[in-house]
């Protein structure tokens, strides 16, 4: 008995001494000032470096199948570490942390979402010392005069990680996170709760429900911060289990609406093909479309939509951890994980700090009254009869736009130095307006851009010609269902989808007043 217990002390010193650092390894205390969560990374010879100990760490292998699971030691932690194709990414949740390092040399950047600038702070460990550094964290821009928000993260969410996933926003300066569960034959990302019930904020964030629906004929759909989960999430063999087509987009975002969702399709890279995009724009159901997303911002065919005459939100989101996946090799690190591309909304004068910040951030979808950027800033407004814009950034702008009716119509271009841009114009028939800025760029970094959703000086829509073209393409999706082989699953519910779809083609082809 005596020698047992004998052992089970040995046995338990031994646990703690392999938990202290490493024997001649220094110590190194981190804090950022003003205390602000930030993204931290560590490097050696100008290579990322590791560092610990880390509490918390998501090690992410994306195989589309979303069950990548957050690993926790300890109910508070300081640090997680986030690997992606063999990088550490770290964050500092509560603005500081202890590390030990072998003796050397060693430079530590931070980040803090996109309206700070990044610094960098060199610093050298010494066997048995400590190396206290100090990270400072600069605005550019005003960051509490808006909210920003990742429209696409998919993550798999119990109420055990809504800490470490609201300090994970609150380090990259990320308002608002909608977290969408999703479909591949079972569940994926899948979320404890929906509407308010699933809703986890403080200080200013806020993670929120929502759906990814799926049909690979019919393209992706978003139904964002709703209150209940629309089932099927995914129609069609290569996602559900069953062959079938069926429900189509348009009956689910019925139900969605129902239930207060914000509606539209994710990944508008391109001219909508085999996607029902036109039929719902036309029907109702496109309230928003992802614009910005994997680095590169669709603009032609957005312009499109609103030279048709109808005004979608532009919104933007990271399709988190798709884009980690796509990007591969050397990370950009002035890139944010979550919100490397983001939809701002400003905050209306006068709206309280601490409120609904999710209702707010949706209000300003609604409305239209947001920029999508994956850095640099940029705003437009109507001052009696001139439309006037302004980009800025914490680098050079290399030029600002002014689009209206979707041709540009004032410009200024940068001189590899300046940092604001300003641009106006008077308007005349009326129409759309809208803005776009784009900043320097370093190499391995996505091109840098701002871009204003539309406004309409004159208040009236015009349609400026895209009507036609938009009609014709849809007819000739339409008819590439009827060949397509779809699986409605009874006659009944494929003339439903035509009567629909004919409908459509209907609304697309009346002209509206010019
Ligand atoms: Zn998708």
């Amino acid at each position: 008995m005596r020698a047992v217990a004998g052992f089970g002390m040995l046995l338990a010193a031994a646990l703690v001494k392999s938990q202290a650092p490493p024997e001649a390894s220094g110590r190194v205390e981190v804090r950022t000032e003003p205390g602000l969560a930030a993204r931290v990374y560590v490097l050696k010879n100008g290579q990322p470096f590791r560092v610990q100990p880390v509490e918390a760490l998501l090690p992410v292998k994306s195989d589309t199948y979303y069950r990548d699971r957050l690993w926790l030691e300890g109910a508070d932690p300081e640090v997680l570490e986030v690997i992606a194709n063999d990088l550490s990414h770290y964050f500092l949740l509560k603005g500081r942390a202890n590390f030990h390092l072998p003796p050397g040399k060693y430079a530590m950047e931070a980040y803090r979402g996109y309206f700070y600038e990044p610094v960098t702070v060199e610093f050298a460990v010494k066997a048995g010392g400590t190396a206290r550094v100090m990270l400072p964290l600069q605005q550019w821009a005003r960051a509490e005069d808006w909210i920003s928000a990742d429209d696409h993260i998919h993550l798999t969410r119990t109420e055990r990680e809504n800490p470490v996933f609201l300090a994970w926003l609150d380090a990259e300066d990320l308002n608002v996170g909608n977290f969408l569960a999703l479909q591949r034959k079972s569940d994926a990302a899948p979320q404890y709760a929906f509407g308010k019930a699933g809703e986890y904020r403080g200080r200013g964030y806020v993670i929120r429900s929502g759906q990814e629906t799926r049909n690979q004929a019919f393209g992706h759909v978003l139904m964002l911060g709703g209150e209940r989960l629309v089932r099927p999430m995914s129609t069609g063999e290569e996602l559900a289990n069953t062959p079938e087509d069926y429900p189509f987009h348009s009956l689910l975002f019925d139900v969605a609406r129902k239930a207060g969702a914000l509606t539209g399709y994710a990944h508008f890279r391109e001219v909508p093909v085999k996607s029902t995009f036109y039929m719902d724009l036309a029907l109702g159901h496109v309230r928003l479309a992802e614009v910005f997303q994997f680095g590169v911002l669709t603009m032609e065919p957005w312009y499109e939509l609103w030279n048709a005459g109808f005004r979608v939100t532009g919104v933007a989101g990271s399709d988190f951890p798709v884009y980690l996946q796509r990007l591969g090799g050397k990370y950009p690190r002035r890139l944010p994980l979550l919100g490397p591309e983001r939809a701002l909304v400003k905050k209306r004068a006068g709206a309280a700090d601490a409120g609904d910040v999710f209702g707010a951030w949706a209000e300003g979808v609604r409305s239209g009254d947001v920029v999508v950027t994956n850095g640099p800033l940029v705003e437009v407004s109507v001052e009696g009869t001139e439309v006037k814009a302004v980009g800025t950034f914490f680098r050079p702008l290399e030029k600002l736009e002014i689009v209206g009716n979707g041709v540009v119509v004032a410009a200024a271009k940068g001189d590899g130095v300046t940092k604001r841009l300003t641009a106006s114009v008077k308007w005349e028939r009326g129409g759309w307006y809208a803005a776009r800025v784009k900043g320097k760029a370093e190499e391995g970094e996505p091109e840098a851009w701002g871009h204003t959703n539309a406004v309409y000086p004159s208040g009236a829509v015009f349609e400026y010609g895209a009507r036609y073209e938009i009609a014709e393409r849809w007819a000739k999706e339409l008819q590439r269902y009827r060949e397509a082989g779809m699986k409605w699953g009874s006659a009944e519910r494929e003339r439903e989808f035509f009567a629909m779809g004919e409908k459509a083609l209907e609304e697309l082809r009346r002209p509206l007043m010019r």
